[in-house]
């Protein structure tokens, strides 16, 4: 191994960069359970990790990875032989999907391209197809992070209440929280799924399900078999089952640290921070690929991610060799390409904490690595991330 100085860079869509002060909130040492002061801690996260939902409704806290919260959110509202319906987005929809099936219900997944976000109308006239409301919930994923593509949550709202049919919305906002603007509430949505590890700046470990009363009637008949993830039980009198068991003590330190740097930024500043570096990168993209072998994965500019951007590129392209190279020369992490996007594409992560610098370093970098493996190009990437990010107002 060669030696190296300076800082990593961790440009993956998730895990993502820790701040120092959410390091330095959790390492404490250990905090007594029961408590006085961990039951204070624990209440004022539960109230204040609301705002990231914009919410009035009950945010129930995993001890689980995203992949926990799904199984959360479905587990509490759908009963075996139920259907549920999945716009495809990504591979997360994909997964999200097969995860229902794998749980006893039967998936309606909408092929897609996965270059553009999701047919708001298509979902109408399936809804409209079933009459005998078999569909219990629409299941989507407001950021796919494997193709960068935000879909249009209202829209699909819409639709769904212009077909006049009852199925529940469900979000997975894993990788919009904190990046991208989203209104649980005035949106109508009825089931939030969110995790820690990527706007939200924490290390991974915990994950979120939060449900209006509408989801949370359905969840009181609905039952695929549930006991750790069971929202019915977990506001017991005893905080104990908040958690169902004993909860992630430090994490729920740094949470609280973590909740308060966004309070601080307000999650309208941190929206248009990630807008503006992922405008950074998308310019350096639209530069990179005047050359013809590469370009974003996005169609529809109005749909590229705030918190990732997925990047396609042609054959001649080898995108394992220009990975190893940033990881081993630069110590630049990327994200890799997802299922179907596998070997087609590469992903650099712009969410979480983030900065200008962080993003031109990165470009940079990159920008370097193509160079380097004589990889064809269109010269000037980061000259127009320089100049997007000095048109933008901070
Ligand atoms: C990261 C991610 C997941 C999976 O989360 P894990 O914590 O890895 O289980 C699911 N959905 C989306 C949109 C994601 O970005």
């Amino acid at each position: 191994m060669s030696v190296r100085r300076g800082w990593n860079f961790l440009m993956t869509p998730g895990p993502t960069n820790i701040p120092e002060r959410v390091q330095a909130a959790m390492n404490r040492p250990a905090l007594e359970y029961a408590g006085p002061e961990f039951l204070e801690l624990s209440l004022g996260v539960h109230k204040d990790i609301k705002q990231l939902f914009r919410t009035e409704s009950e945010v129930f806290i995993y001890s689980a990875n995203g992949h926990g919260a799904w199984e959360a959110a479905l587990s509490n509202t759908i009963s075996p032989g139920d259907t549920v319906l999945v716009p495809g987005t990504g591979q997360f929809s994909l997964g999200w999907s097969e995860m229902a099936k794998s749980l006893g219900a039967n998936s309606i997944y909408l092929e897609n391209d996965w270059r553009n976000g999701v047919d708001a109308a298509e979902v109408e006239q399936k809804l409209r197809d079933d009459n005998a409301h078999e569909i219990k919930a629409v299941l989507l994923v407001h950021t796919d992070t494997a193709s960068s593509i935000t879909s249009d949550i209202p829209a699909v709202r819409k639709a769904i209440d212009a077909a006049g049919h009852p199925a529940l919305l469900m979000v997975d906002t894993i990788a919009s929280m904190v990046t991208t603007d989203y209104r649980m509430d005035e949106w109508g949505v009825d089931v939030t799924i969110a995790a820690c590890q990527k706007g939200v700046m924490m290390p991974p470990g915990i994950s979120f399900t939060a449900a209006n009363d509408k989801a949370r009637k359905v969840g009181e008949s609905a039952n695929i078999g549930r006991n750790y993830w069971d929202w019915r039980t977990r506001r017991g009198a005893v905080h104990y089952t908040w958690y169902c068991g004993t909860g992630p003590v430090n994490m729920i330190l740094g949470l609280r640290e973590a909740i308060d740097m966004i309070l601080e930024e307000t999650l309208d500043g941190a929206y248009a921070r990630h807008s503006r570096l992922a405008n950074a990168v998308r310019a350096a993209v639209g530069v990179w690929g005047q050359e013809g072998t590469m370009e974003m994965n996005a169609l529809v500019p109005g749909q590229a991610a705030n918190g990732v951007t997925t990047i396609r590129v042609n054959d001649t392209i080898d995108v394992n060799a220009l990975q190893s190279l940033l990881r081993d020369e630069f110590g630049v992490a990327l994200g890799s390409g997802l299922g179907l996007l596998n070997g087609k594409t590469f992903r650099i992560g712009h969410m979480g904490y983030v900065s200008e610098p962080m993003i031109l370093g990165a470009l940079g970098s990159v920008e370097t690595a193509f160079a380097m493996l004589d990889i064809d190009h269109g010269k000037g990437g980061v000259m127009a991330a320089i100049e997007s990010l000095a048109k933008a107002k901070i």
